[in-house]
């Protein structure tokens, strides 16, 4: 408990010293008894996908991931902690800040080459992944496999040969949408919210021949944030397994964005998997309203950044998480919460059809136990506690993206 309490209190702390206390807490508890050493062991020894994460942002802003950040997540030693082998970075490109289609791919584009860059800064400790030999590669060398997940159908406006040059560059999974309808599907926010001010409901013409050159080309479809029409859709258009990247359990917490039951199961039915977002607001179904009245409390704050920044921007929202994170990590969910999610799915469907997309770096805060991607083999500890066995984990923890992966990339 000691331990669970200091790492609550890091952000007060400066960097150094956080990433001192962080690793030694984490080694510390671990090594407690002999037995939750071995529970340790098996974490990091285990093939660990995470399927969604949004730090490419931050390095978007000119802030250094490479080095132990305070603010963020992740980072390259928060990685590290938390025995990542696999990180599918998010490219996205917010559909409020630019003024037409073309600039969507530049800026996606130039997503791509920051993440390049970093990955030639760190060759000994990166590696992006073109290929399923790639991931094999970069295990035996210890490297983290660096994966190209586009978020938000968006980026290629009405432009088919945009797939070709992003799968070219990377791209292994392609979100059809984000929370905005486009040119290839309805989001889940408007089936739900915006239902009239659609044009199309589903998968669009266009969005068939999407689903058709990505199963040609091996880029996984990715239905997280997609709205239930176009999921149908794109269950009955699609020849390859398909995933959710970072949704979560809509009986357990009643959200546009998490998946219903029938969805869950077609998901597995077509051989691939939901991949569980640790997001409070989608694991907690009392997270969003408590968070909204955080907002109101602050809202003279909030106007004083909007002043500063503009509020379509990632400094604006950066700010306004450092200034609400610690106010909304009080009424937080935990680890256990999340285990709900995933032993869900687990009893639903199988343990075949479930992983991790935590979201990190996308979202303000994240549950008690896993603020950030280092407590990541604390999820481990919390799976076998909850009687999963060392195989089930390892198919949770990344075996489960691996085999999708192997499947439809190649
Ligand atoms: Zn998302």
């Amino acid at each position: 408990m000691k331990l669970i309490l200091l790492v609550i209190k890091l952000p007060a702390l400066n960097g150094i010293k956080v990433k001192l206390f962080l690793s030694l807490a984490l080694s510390l508890f671990f090594t407690v008894t002999s037995c939750e050493r071995s529970i340790h062991d098996i974490h990091m020894e285990s093939f660990v996908a995470d399927t969604h994460n949004d730090i490419i942002l931050r390095a978007m802003e000119g802030e250094d991931i490479l080095s132990f950040h305070q603010e963020t997540q992740s980072d390259l030693e928060k990685f590290k902690l938390g025995g990542v082998d696999l990180q599918v970075f998010s490219i996205w490109v917010s559909p409020s800040n630019v003024n037409n289609d073309e600039e969507y791919f530049q800026k996606a584009n130039s997503m791509i080459s920051k993440l390049n860059f970093l990955i030639s800064r760190v060759p000994d400790d990166w590696g992006l992944v073109k290929s399923f030999q790639d991931i094999s590669y970069n295990n035996r060398k210890n490297k983290m496999s660096c994966v190209i997940g586009v978020e938000g159908g968006h980026i290629i406006g009405n432009k088919i040969e945009r797939i070709d040059q992003l799968h070219n560059r990377g791209m292994k999974y392609l979100g059809l949408t984000w929370n905005n309808s486009n040119n290839i599907a309805s989001s889940a926010k408007d089936e739900v919210l915006n239902i009239n001010s659609l044009s199309v409901i589903g998968l669009s013409n266009f969005g068939k021949k999407v689903v058709r050159r990505c199963n040609d080309l091996g880029v996984i479809i990715d239905v997280s944030h997609l709205g239930e029409q176009a999921f149908w859709d794109v269950i009955e258009q699609s020849k390859s397994p398909i995933i959710a990247s970072h949704s979560s359990v809509f009986s357990l917490c009643p959200h546009y964005r998490n998946l219903k039951d029938d969805q869950i199961k077609a998901i597995a039915k077509k051989g691939g998997a939901v991949f569980i977002n640790f997001y409070p607001g989608y694991i907690d179904s009392t997270f969003s309203k408590k968070a909204d009245l955080v907002d109101s409390k602050y809202d003279i704050e909030l106007e004083i950044l909007a002043e500063k920044y503009d509020t379509l921007s990632n400094q604006y929202w950066f700010e306004k998480m450092k200034l609400l994170k610690h106010e909304k990590a009080k009424f937080a969910p935990n680890i256990n919460d999340v285990i709900k999610h995933i032993s869900y799915v687990v009893d639903l469907v199988g343990v075949d059809f479930v992983g991790i997309g935590s979201d990190y770096d996308g979202v303000e805060i994240m549950p008690t136990g896993l603020e950030n991607v280092a407590k990541l083999p604390f999820l481990t500890k919390k799976l076998i506690e909850n009687g999963y066995t060392i195989r089930d984990v390892r198919k949770i923890l990344g075996g489960n993206f691996k085999r999708i992966f192997k499947e439809v990339c190649k």
